[in-house]
């Protein structure tokens, strides 16, 4: 049976931390679905479409992602795809209290599906999609924090 895992996130926008949390996943697991989460408070600042195509186009080359979006409960989601396990990224102690919130009601709704996580590399440990905005925002040098697509995206998106 091929052990599909779940990548959620707001991904507002794909930072190489998440890329390397992705890559991570994708090398433990046979099957790994990243999905971007639609339904938080977040006011977002790209949609979900192109949050979704940025992460599909920067991931094509790794044949066992796959890219989709969900409003839904990310658990529910889990389930509909035969998902076993949730994969998050750890940065700082910060993280610690609300994936601990996170987790525990995922258990609650679903204690068939074990999260795991993946401890940042550290030169991502201070790096966050708001963190990028922010420096992109003011012309801010930004090509070792995202991807290049990414890059060009937000430059777009500050140009406008
Ligand atoms: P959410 O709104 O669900 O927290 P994010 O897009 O901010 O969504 O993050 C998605 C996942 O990626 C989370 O598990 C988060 O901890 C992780 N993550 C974000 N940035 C990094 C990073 N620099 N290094 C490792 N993990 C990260």
């Amino acid at each position: 049976m091929s052990k599909i895992a779940v990548v959620p996130g707001s991904f507002d926008p794909l930072t190489n931390g998440h890329l390397d949390i992705i890559k991570r996943a994708a090398r433990v697991f046979d099957e790994v679905n990243v999905v971007v989460m639609n339904n938080s408070a977040k006011n977002s600042l790209f949609t979900a479409e192109e949050r979704i195509e940025l992460i599909r186009v920067v991931t094509a080359s790794i044949p066992n992602v796959k890219v989709e979006a969900s409003a839904g409960l990310m658990i529910d989601y889990a389930k509909s795809i035969g998902a076993t396990a949730v994969v998050r990224g750890l940065r700082a102690v910060t993280d610690f209290e609300y994936e601990m919130q996170i987790t525990s009601m995922n258990r609650v709704l679903d204690e068939s599906i074990e999260t795991f996580f993946i401890m940042t590399n550290n030169q991502y440990s201070f790096l966050s999609s708001s963190i990028v905005k922010e420096v992109a925002k003011y012309g801010g040098a930004i090509s070792e924090l995202v991807p290049k697509q990414v890059e060009e995206a937000l430059k777009k998106k500050f140009e406008a």
